[in-house]
Parts: C-alpha cells; sequence; structure tokens
C-alpha cells in the first residue's frame, strides 16, 4: 500500500480588501421642517360604557360625553350565539346595553367622539 502523501500546502492568508473608511462624511441631514404647529401629546383615553370628560376633537371644548347605545355586529354575533346555544334569549344584546356599542358624543356639537365596538 502506498502511503499516501498528506502534504497539504499551507493554507494561504486570504488577503481581505481593507476595511472601507467608515470615517467619511456623513450625509448632511435635510433641513427639518419644524413648523410652527404645535403636537400635543395626550395620554390615550379609555372609553367605557360612561361618559368621560375629554377635549372634543370637533369644537375642542372640554366636555363630558353622552353616551348612547347601539346595535352593532357584536350584538348581532351575541344574538346568534345565544340563539345557537340557548334558542332563545337571542333578544337579549337588544335590551341589554351593555351588549352593545357604546358611542360617545359631544353634547355641545353632537360629533361622534368615539365608539366603543362590543367587537
Ligand atoms: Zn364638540
Amino acid at each position: 500500500m502506498k502511503p499516501q502523501q498528506q502534504a497539504y500546502p499551507p493554507q494561504q492568508q486570504q488577503d481581505y480588501p481593507p476595511a472601507p473608511d467608515y470615517n467619511a462624511q456623513p450625509a448632511p441631514t435635510p433641513p427639518y421642517h419644524a413648523g410652527n404647529t404645535t403636537v400635543v401629546v395626550t395620554a390615550p383615553v379609555f372609553y367605557g360604557s360612561f361618559p368621560i370628560t375629554t377635549v372634543c376633537n370637533n369644537c375642542h371644548e372640554n366636555v363630558t360625553t353622552v353616551v348612547t347605545h347601539e346595535i352593532g355586529s357584536g350584538s348581532w354575533l351575541l344574538c346568534l350565539v345565544l340563539f345557537l346555544f340557548t334558542g332563545m334569549c337571542c333578544f337579549l344584546p337588544f335590551c341589554i346595553s351593555s351588549m352593545q356599542d357604546h358611542v360617545h358624543t359631544c353634547p355641545k356639537c353632537q360629533h361622534t367622539i368615539a365608539t366603543k365596538r362590543l367587537m
């Protein structure tokens, strides 16, 4: 058996190209259009089933919302589920306000400020 030659040539060190110069001049930032608009960041308001005091986004008055109830898609879905599981009581979503959508309106301009959907 002929002894195999194990003389591999020594690994050549690869010559990596020189790293790009990261100290190149940074691109000038485009002028920022600040303008005179004032952005008011307000905390997120939770619109539930009760009236809340907030600023109307239509008349910009500090108002306490008027909550009305509307039959929404969630009410219809509840109606269907109740009908399938009980065969009755499917009218409940139309009688119980907590099973309906809550619409918050401004008492001054009647603008709909927010709608809390059941689903
Ligand atoms: Zn308003």
